[in-house]
């Protein structure tokens, strides 16, 4: 972005550039998480859930780039090394020790219900001072809000079979 593009920004781009790392750092974790979930998976429902996740998993990745490029755009560095992940991250990281479909499944809504609730004060943040950034959290936010959704309705289906 070009230098009005840059003044455009109604607030510190500083702490707005932070903020953005700190959430690239939970989306790397986030696919990560969903990525190595799907390839442990076991159990009933195994074949849907292995699916689900995979999906969302490419859904962290794309958040990933956006993030970076708004990063960017505003003039700033996106974190450089996997190290800087688990020092960013607002959401950590679980590990899928249990492979059992139910435990990774709630491991990944608790993830799910972290980031909505950190894109939700990106949005109410940016809403006045920076409409681009705000339009991105919005459509990221949405997306978390399907996964969340998607993943509770597998949890539900277990009950059902
Ligand atoms: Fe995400
Ligand atoms: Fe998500
Ligand atoms: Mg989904």
């Amino acid at each position: 972005m070009g230098t009005v593009g840059r003044e455009m920004v109604d607030m510190d781009v500083e702490e707005l550039v932070e903020l953005l790392n700190r959430a690239l750092a939970d989306e790397w974790l986030a696919y990560y998480q969903y990525w190595i979930g799907a390839q442990v998976l076991e159990g009933p429902l195994r074949g849907e859930a292995e699916a689900e996740l995979l999906e969302h998993a490419a859904d962290e990745l794309r958040h990933a780039q956006m993030l970076v490029d708004r990063i960017i755009q505003l003039g700033g560095t996106p974190l450089l090394t996997p190290e800087d992940w688990y020092e960013w991250t607002n959401c950590g990281y679980e590990a899928p020790t249990d492979p059992s479909v139910r435990r990774i499944v709630e491991q990944n809504i608790e993830g799910e219900q972290c980031a909505i609730r950190t894109y939700r004060k990106l949005v109410d943040l940016t809403k006045e001072t920076d409409p681009v950034t705000y339009e991105m959290a919005l459509e990221i936010m949405r997306d978390e809000i399907e996964h969340e959704d998607d993943l509770e309705a597998i949890l539900d289906d277990m009950k059902h079979t």
